[in-house]
């Protein structure tokens, strides 16, 4: 599997690409986790980000390049694939993505745009909670876990995002909407576009990836033929 999920935050991306790794084993690569990660280790590519990401702006493109390039080069993405959750999130990251695919002698199978209405994002994001140990995602009114504050899956603390707090949320919706989303153009003109209804539960979501890629795996095979 070879895919971008493409959709402002809140629409799904890390959720259904949990599901995909579950039960695909393919790569999950996150920016968003990486640079969370790299700023929790206190490296100084974290510290460099950290200011954008608190404020909800996109962290430079050279910083964000680089981890994709040394992250689709090691093993498991040339043998099995990459789901890629937050990247590229501009055209010039989908430019240079390109470069670093062809470098790699690979290519994207399908790109999905989860469509969410943004009274819908402001909700989701709003009552986020992830576990700071394992990384599930929870939420507050629609999928509490069973103890406040608590993950159900390894007793972890919940926390919210800095950056799911209201202020910052606009912000990070408005981001979205000036330099993300004309990747939506960008990518169907390419041919490889597929929207999908992300409101409509994430069980939906994925079979209809999966849907899509056998498809589009059935029509590369007719055509071999
Ligand atoms: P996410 O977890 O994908 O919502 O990302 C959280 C924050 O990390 C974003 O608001 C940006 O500040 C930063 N970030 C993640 N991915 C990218 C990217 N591809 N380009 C620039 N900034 C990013």
């Amino acid at each position: 599997m070879r895919i971008i999920l493409l959709g402002a935050p809140g629409s799904g991306k890390g959720t259904v690409a949990k599901v995909l790794v579950e039960r695909t084993g393919t790569p999950h690569i996150s920016t968003g986790d990486m640079l969370r990660a790299a700023l929790a280790a206190g490296t100084p590519l974290g510290a460099r980000a950290r200011e954008y990401m608190e404020s909800g702006r996109l962290v430079p493109d050279n910083i964000v390049i680089g981890l994709i390039r040394n992250r689709l080069g090691q093993s498991d993405c040339l043998s099995t694939g990459y789901i890629l959750d937050g990247f590229p999130r501009t055209v010039p990251q989908a430019e240079e993505l390109g470069v670093v695919l062809s470098d790699l002698e690979s290519n994207v199978q399908a790109v999905f745009n989860l469509q969410v209405s943004r009274q819908l994002l402001v909700e989701r994001l709003s009552g986020r909670r992830i576990c700071k140990s394992c990384g599930a995602i929870y939420h507050a009114v629609n999928m509490p876990p069973r103890t406040e504050g608590i993950c159900d899956i390894c007793g972890g603390e919940l926390y919210q995002r800095v950056d799911d707090q209201p202020a910052t949320v606009e912000n990070r919706l408005n981001v979205y909407e000036a330099q993300t989303k004309p990747l939506i153009e960008y990518y169907r003109n390419m041919g490889l576009l597929y929207p999908v209804e992300g409101d409509k539960g994430v069980q939906a979501v994925f079979e209809m990836i999966i849907h899509t890629l056998d498809n589009i795996r059935k029509t590369a095979c007719d055509q071999a033929q």
